[in-house]
């Protein structure tokens, strides 16, 4: 941690599709407030989305949270994939039914490529459920590679998702 930045602005992309998914989601949100450095966490609505890939299964729940962190990046996904495993994610099949994902959508506006670790994440830019809770708590952001999130989001994007009721 020594060679980080106190200050670390993270986004984290939250999706459930098994046992209760909206309270998966809460659960996580209190969880990662343990990570943030204030205590505070940003969080967009929750929407609901059509799986990806072939594998039938329930419809997800995903949001994306922001906040400030001293963990570095390995650390992060570390803690993350603890909060995943103590809400009883299974990595049974690829792109599965599941209680909990938490990936790590951009760490600052650093390019990471570590064995376990792609930052940002591979496929935000394809995802409606990533993109459309992103732009919703950061509207002026700018990813990396220099792309505006307005810019990536579109209408079919947003009429992929139904955004469930607070
Ligand atoms: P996808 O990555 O396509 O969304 P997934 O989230 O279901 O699929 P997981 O089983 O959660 O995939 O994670 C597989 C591995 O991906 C993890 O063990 C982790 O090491 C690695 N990984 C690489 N980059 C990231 C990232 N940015 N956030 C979270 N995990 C990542
Ligand atoms: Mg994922
Ligand atoms: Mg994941």
């Amino acid at each position: 941690m020594s060679n980080q930045q106190a200050h670390n602005l993270v986004y984290i992309a939250l999706g459930a599709n098994l046992d209760s998914p909206s309270a998966q989601l809460n659960n996580a949100v209190a969880a990662m407030k343990a990570l943030s450095l204030d205590g505070q966490i940003q969080v967009s609505s929750y929407y609901r989305s059509v799986p990806m890939g072939d594998v039938e299964q329930p419809d997800y729940v995903n949001a994306v949270a922001c906040f400030i962190t001293q963990l570095a990046p390995i650390e992060l996904l570390d803690a993350l994939q603890q909060i995943e495993l103590n809400q009883g994610r299974e990595r049974l099949v690829r792109w599965g039914p599941r209680t909990l994902d938490l990936d790590i959508l951009l760490y600052n506006q650093q390019t990471i490529e570590l064995p376990r670790l792609t930052v940002p994440h591979y496929g935000m830019k394809q995802r409606s459920f990533v993109l459309v809770p992103l732009e919703e708590i950061s509207p002026e952001l700018t990813l990396p590679c220099g792309s505006s999130i307005n810019k990536l989001v579109n209408q079919t994007m947003r009429d992929e998702l139904q955004k469930l009721p607070a």
